[in-house]
């Protein structure tokens, strides 16, 4: 490999990895120089950009340097001039066991602290992972991060990992999924180097290990990642893991695990309400806008996505952005026809089902009643209103006709429901209280 060849493959790596990416990242690191064993050494201007190209281009760097030069067995990347110890791997214990069963899983650029809204249904997730990312001393270990798909537990594991190489670049630092962490050690056992797999491990400082839930039923891989827990607590290392359910609803996971899950700080990631999925919205358009500043977006659009696209940020930033690419390809400013247009299906998918159940638990817990009272054939006032109320709900947010939902109400005649809903439908002009409540409740069913 020589500088040249390296040179001749800049615009390759340019229109692979898109132009934006190649000035970030491969622009800036420059072809040292070959060493003995076939190491491709790289000068890199910080630690910073060394880890991340290694982490997420390494691959790739090293399929087309060996295409070039079939000497190229691995790739180094030495800090320049300042320190030229290697990027990665650090902490390997002596004498050196190679390290590709260390390798965590790349970061995601975008998912940062920065980026991250913070809103009611997540404000304390993100502040334990706050604390965790500041590196300081350990106070909860582990910290367990849960919720359901989409609500961003990867995107604040990935956060806390860019935190704490920036401000302690002195940790080893390893991220990586429950599925790469049994695969690693599922290599390790066939090419008999668990003395190896042992001792990497053991020598991060901090071990996140993302969907924990997938270890559930795969014994011996639960088996060691009980001991690789251990050890790292024992040495007050840092432990952060995520799931998509919390410790003790996982199943066919081993009991010493789920208290050993348990024994930190367990926090979860509510499912988003509007206010947190408008504020979403809001900071990926300013994103966007800072790149594409003639992008014209009308009133309420924000507020339309937001209210009707389920609790999943995935599928929310989705449909952004297919909307912009959409606006920019037939140079439209995005108005709400467009949006109905072009999200129809999304939109169609996402028209949440509400049922009558849900209905009568929510109001039920609402008023402080129990369920059987709200349902039952008592009429004392604390029982009727809240009754009507559920009934007015079950008409303005199901398709149920009168009569399903007068069965579904002890076996009440159609009429009884009907006057039920004017009662309330009068009420609500009258009485703020009230009018206050089937807003409150209608925007926990909607959430
Ligand atoms: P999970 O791991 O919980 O399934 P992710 O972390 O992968 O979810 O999040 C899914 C997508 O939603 C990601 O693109 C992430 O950046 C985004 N996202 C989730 N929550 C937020 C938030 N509070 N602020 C900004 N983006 C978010
Ligand atoms: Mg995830």
């Amino acid at each position: 490999m020589t500088k040249e060849q390296w040179g001749a493959l800049q615009d390759q790596l340019s229109s692979t990895i898109g132009e934006n990416n190649y000035k970030t990242w491969i622009k800036p690191i420059e072809f040292h120089d070959m060493e003995p064993g076939g190491v491709a050494v790289f000068t890199v201007p910080t630690n910073f950009i060394g880890t991340y190209v290694s982490q997420n281009y390494g691959d790739l760097l090293l399929a087309k340097l060996s295409a070039v030069d079939t000497a190229v067995r691995r790739l180094r990347f030495d800090v320049a001039n300042v320190d030229t110890r290697p990027v990665q791997p650090r902490a390997v214990p002596s004498p050196a066991p190679s390290t590709d069963l260390l390798p965590g899983a790349p970061l995601d650029a975008r998912f940062t602290f920065d980026s991250f809204v913070v809103g009611k249904p997540n404000e304390l997730a993100h502040a334990a992972a706050k604390r965790v990312g500041e590196g300081g001393q350990v106070t909860f270990n582990p910290l367990f991060l849960y919720g359901g798909v989409g609500l961003g537990k990867t995107h604040l594991m990935h956060a806390i990992a860019w935190e704490l190489r920036t401000h302690r670049p002195d940790l080893n630092v390893l991220y990586l999924s429950a599925e790469q962490f049994m695969y690693r050690f599922v290599q390790a056992l066939r090419e008999r180097r668990m003395m190896d797999f042992k001792e990497l491990f053991r020598s991060v400082d901090v071990l996140m290990v993302d969907d924990v839930q997938f270890i559930a039923g795969k014994d011996s891989t639960q088996e060691e990642f009980f001991h690789t827990f251990n050890a790292l607590v024992d040495q007050n290392k840092q432990i952060i893991i995520s799931a998509d359910r919390a410790p003790d609803e996982i199943k066919d996971l081993e009991n010493r695990i789920r208290s050993r899950l348990q024994s930190g700080l367990v926090v979860d990631l509510h499912p988003t309400d509007y206010e947190l999925r408008l504020g979403i919205l809001q900071s990926k358009v300013q994103n966007y806008r800072e790149q594409y500043p003639a992008l014209q977006l009308d009133d309420g659009i924000l507020e339309f996505l937001a209210h009707r696209i389920s609790t999943n940020v995935r599928v929310l930033e989705g449909a952004l952005t297919r909307l912009f690419a959409f606006a920019s390809l037939v140079g439209q400013p995005i108005t709400m026809e467009l949006t109905q247009d072009c999200l129809a299906d999304v939109l169609r998918a996402s028209d949440r089902k509400i049922s009558i159940e849900e209905i009568q638990r929510k109001v039920a817990e609402h008023y402080h009643i129990r369920l059987s009272d709200l349902i039952g054939p008592k009429r004392v006032r604390n029982f009727a209103r809240p009754r009507q109320v559920a009934m007015y709900l079950c008409k303005q947010l199901t398709a149920r006709s009168l009569p399903e939902i007068g069965r579904r109400f002890g076996g009440r005649d159609h009429t009884t429901v009907m006057h039920g809903v004017k009662r309330i439908e009068e009420l609500r002009s009258q009485d703020s209280q009230i009018a206050d409540d089937i807003e409150l409740l209608r925007r926990a069913l909607e959430a």
